[in-house]
């Protein structure tokens, strides 16, 4: 019996692409000796994304689609198609075309000899800004810098798994979600492929800025306790700096004897601590946040609707 492969596509605001995408990803893997079944998941698009899906679902049985009941991001979309993927290996991708279907024979290979994940770098975008080049670069850093389990700079969520892995990955119910980081901790026979992507086929990014954000603190928060640690070093050292300044006030009052110069010394020091004290408590609130998000234990997104072949 054939090996099923399973490919994961979020879509929002799609529509233009998803022709395109459905012509090169079935080119691609119908030449592969598997079967295989395509899975779209719309995040709660408003354009004609769900008519255009629905439409390839009523034409091809290897097609299926979860609408969700609202826009619920990209983490969550590939979240629920790694839930319902049935495959042997599980594939997921953007549907904008910027991860080249074309790249799929070498990843089922890769997996073939035994590889559990095959992640895919991203060398370059052909049309990345200068600005995401270089947010990208200083994230990635700081990220390391702080985080315990290692993520790839350039790592996407294009990648293969093998069903094990998918099936460990299924475990992880936390709501605030770093995919590529999450996966980077299960461990398992790990292997890398470059990719340059190319610039979108039709359309524009759909992270917008304050997305892009909220995914970066995410990526940050859960899988590092170093800024509440920053935090606590911060305060041990200002604190610190308060006793040596308060033995210099001591000092001009008692033994200068000259007290009233001290304002400045005084303003500095109350904005400075003040400062301080607002950077730990939001981090601490950032944290905090987490854990009220996570223990309302509600569920990761709602499916209105799921399409299959009638
Ligand atoms: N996407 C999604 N929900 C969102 C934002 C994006 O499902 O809230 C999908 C989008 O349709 C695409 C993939 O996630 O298939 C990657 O998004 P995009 O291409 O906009 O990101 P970029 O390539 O600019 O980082
Ligand atoms: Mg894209």
């Amino acid at each position: 019996m054939k090996k099923l492969v399973s490919v994961v596509v979020p879509m929002f605001n799609e529509q233009d692409n998803i022709n395109e995408f459905y012509k090169r990803i079935t080119e691609v893997m119908s030449a592969l000796p598997y079967e295989y079944e395509l899975i779209f998941v719309d995040d709660g698009s408003k354009d004609r994304t769900a008519l255009l899906l629905n439409e390839l679902v009523q034409k091809d049985s290897r097609v299926q689609a979860y609408l969700f009941s609202r826009n619920f991001g990209h983490q969550l979309a590939l979240t629920c198609g790694l839930d319902r993927a049935a495959g042997d290996a599980v594939i997921t991708m953007d549907g904008d075309l910027q991860h080249p279907p074309e790249l799929l024979p070498q990843l089922v290979q890769l997996w073939e000899e035994g590889n559990e994940i095959v992640q895919t770098v991203r060398k370059s975008t052909e049309d990345a800004s200068f600005f995401k080049n270089i947010t990208s670069f200083v994230y990635y850093k700081m990220i390391n810098a702080v985080s315990k389990v290692h993520i790839t700079p350039g790592g996407s969520d294009f990648r293969l798994m093998d069903r094990h892995a998918v099936e460990a990955f299924r475990l992880y119910r936390e709501r605030a979600r770093f995919v590529r980081g999450m996966i980077n901790n299960l461990g398992f026979k790990y292997v890398t492929v470059e990719f340059v992507a190319p610039p979108r086929f039709a359309g524009t990014s759909k992270y917008n800025f304050r997305k892009m954000l909220h995914f970066a603190l995410d990526g940050i928060t859960a899988f590092s306790n170093v800024p509440l640690r920053w935090a606590f070093y911060a305060g041990l050292f200002f604190g610190f700096g308060s006793i040596l300044l308060l033995l210099h006030v001591i000092y001009v009052k008692y033994v200068i004897q000259d007290a009233v110069p001290g304002w400045t010394t005084l303003t500095a020091s109350v904005l400075f601590l003040g400062g301080i004290q607002l950077v730990g408590i939001g981090i601490v609130g950032e944290y905090v946040g987490r854990v009220f998000e996570e223990v309302k234990q509600r569920p990761l997104y709602i499916i209105s609707e799921h399409l299959v072949k009638k």
